[in-house]
């Protein structure tokens, strides 16, 4: 608690070509802990000639090296370096999280930053592999391909999960040779700055990682327009990102997009009804329901319908919700007053028009941003509750009585989004059926987890492109063709 509070109490700059710089502008911003609306910090407003001067150094460390030149498994040391760096400071890292952000110090310490940790260290293990292929064409002519780093990376994140969407960007692309220009979200830019601090002690060399804190319409749109940045990728939410498609058009860069998501959760008749009601309740009200996966949309069987809807009652009334460094709280506030109001704008257009609180609906007193967990019954297709992402702890819970499988998922799938599906039935054919016809990203059966070993990303107005595995570090590459008459 020592360090973080010393961490929290200082000038925080931005990391631009190895050293920790003031905005051009000389303007900070205040963070706030959203657990009691304090100020707790205050960080430089990167803006435009920021942006500039970090692009600059990426390029720099790019094009004349070292980072380009360096041999891959020199990266992946660094790498791995960090990895350990993460691990080593994990405590501090956690509580700086939960403050910023405001989720329980226990998810913070157990899940995220050690995602973040082992983002890196997975990655360093794909520097190395990264591999070109040779093509038969014909007898006097040779031709192979070669996977190159695609350049100088923008890396914008959100809110939600801050540390590890920083790490889950930074680590393919520095693994893929890239140098990256990174810029956290407004709310919560503390763990990024943090760890910027340990990326200078592994070691990384001049100008390969650039931190930029500012705003959206500022650091970040200039990120996306700046000519020396090759690729974007981005986090956040679905009009965020038809905004970022729209001005990389200037410069066509690159672009991969991880939005938004109103993922079904289909729970049939033979399920095993712990195990759903368990999942469905983790899936919506972890992180108070600021996860892009969250399952958002219950669809039951008619003959466990109440069962189900009675154990995840149950499991929303027995969440402690509170302050995120208060010990035992399994659920934290919402991120700012702007997201608080949001959610309880949804729950109460949803409860104007016909709706009902199985459970919660309400905003919880106190100087942060809380909302019960909720879930709302008698929901229908048209509402904006039942459409839109919250991004909150609102779970609307609907029972089907088809036994046709495709009328089930024209239900899951009435949605423009398209990113994660969660399936609970013991039939292993219903379950891999259900999996074609559901168009989402990934496909969670009986409780399967996230890895950053599979592939993750949307269909539709989910997002373009996938992170994780080998394909999130090929989308930090460029495949280059030669062709050598013999
Ligand atoms: P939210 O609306 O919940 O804050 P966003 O998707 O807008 O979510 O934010 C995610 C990230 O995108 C943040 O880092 C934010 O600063 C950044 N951002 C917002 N607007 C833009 C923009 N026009 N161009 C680039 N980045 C942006």
């Amino acid at each position: 608690m020592r360090r973080a509070n010393a961490f929290l109490a200082k000038e925080h700059r931005l990391l631009i070509d190895g050293n920790w710089a003031a905005a051009a502008s000389g303007k900070t911003f205040e963070v706030k802990n959203p657990s009691n609306g304090a100020v707790i910090s205050s960080v430089a407003e990167g803006s435009t000639m920021d942006v500039d001067r970090a692009a600059k150094a990426a390029r720099r460390a790019f094009d004349s090296g070292p980072w380009s030149r360096m041999a891959p498994s020199e990266r992946a040391r660094l790498m791995r370096r960090l990895a350990e760096l993460i691990e080593v400071n994990a405590q501090e890292l956690a509580i700086i999280e939960t403050m910023d952000n405001g989720k329980p110090f226990k998810m913070t310490l157990a899940e995220n930053v050690r995602s973040a940790a082992e983002k890196f260290d997975y990655y360093s293990g794909w520097a190395t592999k990264l591999r070109g292929e040779t093509m038969e064409v014909s007898h006097n002519t040779h031709a192979f391909t070669l996977r190159e780093a695609i350049g100088v990376a923008g890396l914008i994140i959100p809110w939600n999960v801050p540390l590890q969407s920083a790490a889950g960007k930074l680590a393919p692309a520095l693994a893929a040779g890239c140098t990256a220009v990174l810029k956290p979200a407004e709310q919560t830019p503390l763990s990024a700055l943090r760890l910027g601090e340990l990326v200078l002690e592994a070691g990384f060399p001049e100008g390969v990682i650039n931190i930029v804190t500012g705003f959206g319409h500022d650091a970040g749109a200039a990120i996306v327009d700046h000519p020396s940045i090759d690729k974007i990728s981005f986090t956040g939410s679905t009009a965020t990102g038809k905004k970022i498609i729209c001005a990389a058009t200037g410069t066509l860069k690159r672009v991969t997009l991880e939005l938004g998501g109103k993922s079904p959760v289909i729970v049939f008749p033979d399920a095993d009804v712990e195990q759903a009601v368990s999942g469905t309740a983790t899936g919506v009200f972890r992180n108070s329901g600021q996860v892009c996966a969250a399952g958002t949309r219950l669809f039951v069987h008619r003959k466990v319908y109440d069962e189900v809807l009675e154990g995840v009652i149950e499991r929303a009334k027995a969440l402690k919700v509170g302050p995120g460094l208060e010990p035992g709280v399994d659920m934290g506030p919402l991120i700012s007053d702007v997201q608080h109001a949001k959610v309880l704008g949804y729950v109460g257009a949803g409860l104007r028009d016909g709706a009902s609180a199985a459970v919660g609906g309400n905003s919880i007193e106190g100087p942060g941003y809380f909302v019960e967990p909720t879930i709302l019954t008698g929901t229908t297709e048209n509402m904006s509750v039942r459409r839109e992402e919250i991004f909150g702890p609102i779970l609307c819970a609907v029972s089907f009585d088809e036994e046709d499988l495709d009328g089930i998922a024209a239900q899951a799938n009435d949605t423009t989004y398209g990113l994660s599906a969660r399936i609970y039935t013991r039939d292993i054919s219903t379950a891999l059926k259900m999996s074609r016809k559901v168009k989402a990203g990934s496909v969670r059966v009986n409780g399967g987890g996230i890895d950053i070993n599979v592939p993750f990303g949307g269909y539709k107005q989910s997002g373009w492109g996938r992170e994780g595995g080998l394909e999130g570090i090929e989308n930090f590459t460029e495949l280059k063709s030669v062709i050598v008459k013999l």
